[in-house]
């Protein structure tokens, strides 16, 4: 007899209990974000530790399990910044989903990794992220406006559709925006966000705001197109392969016919170093200066350079210049 008494009384708790935990998972969903974006708050501040200590890898995994946005936009800009992976920094940037400033800072990472049709793409999904009549971000138009000179210059090749994308977007933003676009200002990643009292999320020293001759303004990327940054490019010598060149043939003596007293051998290539490189197979970057494009350059850095290139005219001047003799080559 207790059976159906006990059923009477666990019917109705069923059918009120729907409602009842759903509410309840929504709570206990707010409070696991809350929770796991105050645990993330430390990580970030634990990477900022690891940063402050020179510690690359250990900033890099204080947030490797982190899964709030701010979280993830701060592991973009230490990647981007601090350790140079671009790989990382994209993969932290698209974590951030329709985030308008992480839509922009991944394209910037993808026009790095020569994906440019992508980042025609990112950009377009960013704008489409503005409220109508929203104004354009002035890093977006001036990275836009930046991507269509240096696509035009050679330096950011792109497919033809993702050429007619690019010159969609360009034609879409305002005529004050192009017209603000500065071939002096490097691509500039956006801030977390606009104002606030960190918008970037970790101390601008760590991303192009520390103090030294390279630095100009923070979130700027002067890095060359050309070279990468790297400040050579391969030495243009077509007849060169990593410094050397074909500098004819020469008989290598293996032995000696004891019967005759005639030398026998083989004949071999000879390489001689390379006279455009002087045989390090690359040469310095013809489009930046240590890696920093030369339209980008500071007052400080360009006079460097002008100085070096005066005291290598200077050095040139007398004397021809030396080209490496023959390496290898058996005297004769
Ligand atoms: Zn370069
Ligand atoms: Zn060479």
């Amino acid at each position: 007899m207790r059976r159906p008494i006990a059923l009477a009384v666990v019917v109705p708790f069923l059918l009120l209990g729907e409602p009842a935990d759903t509410a309840k998972s929504q709570v206990s969903g707010i409070d696991a974000a809350v929770a796991t974006a105050a645990a993330d708050e430390a990580k970030i501040e634990e990477a900022i530790r690891f940063l402050e200590a020179q510690q690359l890898v250990k900033a890099r995994e204080a947030l490797r399990d982190a899964k709030s946005l701010r979280a993830d936009f701060a592991c973009g800009l230490i990647y981007v910044f601090s350790s140079r992976d671009l790989r990382g920094a994209k993969n932290a940037f698209r974590r951030c989903g329709a985030h308008l400033p992480s839509l922009n800072n991944l394209a910037l990472v993808e026009t790095r990794l020569k994906q440019n049709n992508a980042a025609v793409d990112t950009w377009k999904t960013a704008l489409s992220q503005l409220p109508q009549n929203g104004k354009w971000p002035k890093e977006i138009s001036q990275n836009i406006c930046r991507l269509v000179h240096l696509w035009q210059n050679g330096a950011c090749p792109l497919s033809p559709g993702g050429q007619k994308k690019l010159l969609d977007l360009y034609g879409s933003l305002p005529v004050q925006a192009r017209g603000a676009y500065d071939p002096h200002v490097g691509w500039l990643y956006m801030p977390f966000q606009s104002g606030g009292k960190t918008p970037w999320i970790i101390p601008e020293k760590y991303i192009g705001g520390g103090e030294g001759e390279y630095v100009r303004r923070v979130g700027e990327d002067r890095l060359c197109m050309y070279c990468d940054g790297r400040g050579t490019v391969k030495c243009p010598n077509k007849q060169c392969n990593r410094g050397r060149v074909p500098a004819g043939k020469a008989m290598s003596v293996a032995g000696t016919d004891l019967a005759s007293g005639t030398s026998f051998g083989f004949v071999k290539p000879v390489f001689a170093a390379c006279p455009v490189c002087g045989g390090a197979g690359k040469v310095p970057c013809p489009y930046c200066w240590n890696g920093i494009e030369k339209d980008l350059l500071t007052e400080k850095e360009a006079a460097a350079l002008r100085g070096e290139q005066s005291a290598r005219s200077h050095q040139q001047g007398g004397q021809q210049q030396v080209i490496p003799g023959p390496a290898g080559v058996p005297a004769r």
